[in-house]
């Protein structure tokens, strides 16, 4: 079989492999992804599409998602991905709720960032909020978008415009530059980055083992139109103990005792929340957090009545009628929240490890690009 040649070869046609395809094409270099899949499958198209920067970790996480945030709003334009939301809500519902949300925008993550009194909330948000509502972050810095279209509209339009082959339903079996090994046979490409998302197993196993990687499934659930519109993402004061950027602040330690013991299963199912609107008026609603090396397909139904309990708390509004269910898993370290590794001359291996690769990806790929092509 006659090889193909690439200036690169990206191998996993997710969001991260994607955003390294993006800049190796953008600097003119040709470029090729092999995705074992016909499309994007995984974590990609299964997240909230939530571009998200309020509340990620402050320092290296914090700038690279305001990088990616401001490539996700260049291009997606151009590609024909809708922005169907931007901006972030969290509602609070203590004053250790609230202590968390002053602390965080006395910070530069705070920067642009406002404390609502519940009536400008409700005023801003179609009348949301539960009873016990004492307050609302509103963060302009957060875009949304329908990660199930957006993906393979990116993948079209790196395709179309930039010039990006992609070879589908096809594996690849090694990563060593000049001459990889695929299932539809050699490609050559002068360098290399492996994306490979959740798969530890396929290229560089023993590689990844050593960074002791484990996996988290998720839980996810598309609800009805509830026919109004949101203002932007919605979260519940429950983020303010996940998300880095608020939890690793003092003041979190007092709301997450408080939030253990009023809502012990919430902690026991990692369940947070996040609400996100479609295009049809349809609210993506998640998600809770299990963790194992081989997360199984079995979702605990409770994790899903948390999740809607939490809808309820946090709006005051029944969740409207289940649509779609769908779990999602994502690679996990506990000491860093994406890695770059060098397998070899020419080869980088890029995995993020922490939920944030839509919030993340474009900034990690524009200085693994850099580097490995020497732009
Ligand atoms: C339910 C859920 C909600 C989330 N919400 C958000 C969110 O709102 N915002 C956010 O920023 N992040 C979110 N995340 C995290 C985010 O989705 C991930 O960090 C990101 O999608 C990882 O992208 P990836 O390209 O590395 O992995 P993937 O999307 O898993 O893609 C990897 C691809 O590599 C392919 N592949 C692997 N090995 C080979 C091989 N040898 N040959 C060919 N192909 C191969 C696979 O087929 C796969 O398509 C969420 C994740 C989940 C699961």
């Amino acid at each position: 079989m006659s090889s193909k040649v690439f200036d690169l070869a990206v191998i996993g046609g997710g969001v991260i492999g994607l955003a390294h395809a993006y800049w190796a094409a953008k600097a003119g270099r040709r470029v090729v992804v092999i995705e074992r899949d016909a499309r994007a499958n995984g974590a990609s198209i299964r997240n909230f599409g939530f571009i998200t920067v309020t509340g990620q970790e402050r320092g290296d996480s914090w700038t690279l998602a305001r990088r990616t945030r401001d490539v996700w709003a260049e291009i997606a334009p151009k590609a024909g991905v809708r922005v169907e939301q931007a901006g972030l809500y969290l509602t609070a519902r203590s004053a250790e709720a609230v202590a968390v949300i002053e602390a965080f925008l006395k910070t530069e993550m705070g920067e642009g960032c406002r404390l609502l009194e519940p009536d400008a909330f409700r005023a801003e948000s179609n009348g949301l909020g539960g009873p016990d509502l004492v307050g609302a972050l509103h963060s302009p810095h957060d875009l949304r978008v329908e990660s199930r279209t957006a993906i393979p509209a990116l993948a079209a339009w790196l395709e179309a415009e930039l010039g990006v082959t992609f070879m589908t339903e096809t594996v690849a079996f090694d990563a060593a530059p000049p001459r990889l090994r695929t299932s539809r046979g050699p490609v050559e490409a002068g360098a290399v980055v492996v994306c490979p998302g959740e798969d530890f197993v396929t290229l560089y196993p023993q590689r990844i083992a050593a960074f002791g990687l484990t996996k988290c499934r998720l839980s996810m659930l598309k609800l009805a139109d509830p026919g109004l519109s949101l203002p932007g993402a919605l979260m519940s004061d429950l983020g303010l103990t996940r998300y880095r950027g608020y939890s690793a602040l003092p003041e979190a330690r007092a709301l997450e005792a408080k939030l253990r013991a009023e809502h012990p299963s919430c902690f026991a199912n990692g369940v947070h929340l996040i609400v996100a609107q479609g295009t049809d008026g349809g609210l993506i609603v998640g998600d809770s957090h299990h963790y194992d090396t081989l997360p199984g397909p079995f979702a605990p139904a409770e994790a899903e009545r948390d999740i809607l309990d939490e809808f309820q708390r946090a709006t005051g509004r029944a969740p409207p009628p289940v649509l779609e269910r769908w779990t999602g898993v994502y690679a996990v370290a506990d000491d860093r929240t994406y890695l770059v590794d060098a397998p070899e001359p020419g080869v980088r291996l890029v995995i993020v490890t922490s939920g944030t690769g839509a919030s993340t990806g474009f900034g990690i790929a524009e200085r693994v690009i850099t580097d490995l092509l020497g732009l």
